[in-house]
């Protein structure tokens, strides 16, 4: 059985003519899924009941279990475990701040790429999530917030990069101009630097926003922290940073998590202003979350030396809070416990 939302809409048409229904039957279903958000074919009242009964009999409408939600009593943050259908689970992050509701979601179980600072590159990767996976977290997320979201980031669990047709089309159903309707310029994809997928989304002009997840100014510490470094190696990386931001006139975020001693120093915060010079875009520091010492995040007064430096010299900069901290719901926190079955590598997604 399928899941009703990973049929395209040529798909769900073509279906629909299958069993001798008209083609609005298409857009009623579109919106009982989107707009109304309903999680029972049941509760489409705008179809016949036999209709319902049909698509209740041949496609799955939520394949979620909420496994445990938790909620920060400090700032509202929520983080969901969810089980899927195979079993397998994945998180989910609410940020409140603000007027701001950020939903942060996760395209892979899992990550294959193994950055050292990372709670969920220990799981390893386990499987690509699918369209239907991606959507179901922001639908089921909608119907538990506090208020609608203003921003999904690609931020969760996972290197979107490496699940490429699967986070598009996720990301083109959430801001279907019939549906969610979602701004897409408030799509967030982070990536930890997949060359050859960024010049990709230049090339097909794609509308979301993209974060690229530097975290260090020298392809020697760059390698010792991400791995994907030797792959795609930093000039490599810029240099398709520098096609994206030309051919599609946007600006990105390059994301530095700072480690104490690592990559927090002077230095290093002049090498970032020099090598972001001529790239249009923000830079987002965030403090390491990490238990283990050797990932620590810098003491306070290093962040605001770091801050000032990239401050000075009219680089748009923001620090980004540590939210969720108290529940283990903060960048590079999450790690869901799956069974460790087998590991899939990067080669194999490419
Ligand atoms: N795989 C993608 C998206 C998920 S990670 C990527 O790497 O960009 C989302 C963000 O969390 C990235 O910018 C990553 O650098 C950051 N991150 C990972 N581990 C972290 C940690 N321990 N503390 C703070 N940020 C972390
Ligand atoms: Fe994967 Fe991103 Fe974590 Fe690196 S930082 S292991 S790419 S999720």
């Amino acid at each position: 059985m399928r899941h009703i939302i990973d049929l395209t809409p040529d798909e769900l048409i073509e279906y629909l003519k299958g069993i001798n229904q008209p083609r609005y039957r298409a857009d009623q279903i579109y919106k009982g899924l989107y707009v109304k958000n309903w999680d029972s074919f049941e509760d489409f009242s705008t179809l016949p009941k036999s209709l319902r009964a049909e698509l209740a009999g041949q496609f799955y409408l939520r394949r979620f279990t909420l496994i445990d939600a938790i909620k920060s009593p400090v700032d509202n943050t929520t983080k969901y475990l969810w089980q899927l259908g195979d079993g397998s689970r994945i998180e989910s992050v609410t940020i409140y701040e603000g007027k701001r509701v950020t939903f942060c979601i996760s395209s892979q179980v899992g990550c294959p790429l193994d950055c050292k600072f990372c709670a969920t590159g220990k799981m390893g990767l386990l499987r690509n999530l699918s369209v239907a996976e991606i959507v179901e977290q922001v639908l089921q997320m909608k119907a538990r917030a506090e208020r609608p979201p203003t921003n999904i980031v690609f931020m969760g669990m996972g290197e979107p990069l490496l699940n490429y047709d699967t986070v598009i089309r996720a990301a083109d159903i959430l801001s279907h101009p019939e549906g969610l309707c979602f701004n897409r310029k408030k799509i967030t994809i982070s990536t930890s630097g997949i060359a050859k997928n960024i010049r990709r989304m230049a090339d097909e002009g794609l509308p979301y926003s993209l974060a690229v997840s530097l975290n260090a100014v020298t392809q020697n510490m760059r390698e010792k922290i991400m791995p994907i470094a030797r792959k795609y190696p930093l000039d490599e990386l810029l240099d398709a940073v520098r096609y994206y931001t030309k051919k599609t006139r946007r600006r990105v975020t390059f994301e530095y998590v700072l480690m104490k001693g690592l990559n927090d120093s002077e230095a290093d915060a002049h090498s970032l202003v020099k090598l972001t010079a001529g790239i249009p875009c923000k830079i987002n520091v965030i403090p390491c979350n990490s238990d283990d010492p050797l990932y620590a995040p810098p003491e306070d007064d290093v962040l605001i030396r770091f801050d000032q430096i990239i401050n000075k010299k009219n680089r748009t900069i923001t620090i980004r809070s540590r939210k969720g901290w108290d529940i283990r719901a903060a960048c590079g926190q999450l790690y869901a416990d799956n069974e460790r079955k087998k590991r899939i590598h990067v080669e194999m997604l490419e």
